[in-house]
């Protein structure tokens, strides 16, 4: 697994997580949000940008993130950036998840 810029996202990400050994989680150990999801300070051709934890994970280490797309967490664990553990999702199927998500914090998946 490689960076896929040179922006140096990837490694600062790298510094700011523990491993969790059981689930297989990266654990953000940086600033978090009043929503509960980990929040890094992202460079970017255009400059600095906040940007979800979980979102600069997978913009570093799997794809350019599409433009209105969003990144969840399929092992459910809001702070995990474990680029293996995050998938794409289009903003419709967002909103239902969190819906659902509001109901249930235990997803075995
Ligand atoms: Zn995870």
């Amino acid at each position: 697994m490689s960076n896929l810029s040179d922006t140096g996202n990837g490694d600062r990400l790298l510094a700011a997580i523990a491993r969790d050994a059981s689930s297989g989680c990266w654990l953000w150990g940086g600033t978090i949000s009043n929503s509960g999801y980990g929040r890094m300070m992202v460079r970017q051709a255009s400059g600095n940008k906040m940007e979800s934890a979980h979102r600069a994970s997978y913009a570093a280490f799997v794809a350019r993130i599409p433009d209105g797309a969003s990144i969840r967490q399929s092992c459910g664990n809001r702070l995990c950036v474990n680029p293996e553990h995050l998938e794409i999702i289009d903003q419709e199927c967002e909103r239902k998840h969190q819906r659902d998500f509001g109901r249930s914090e235990s997803v075995s998946s």
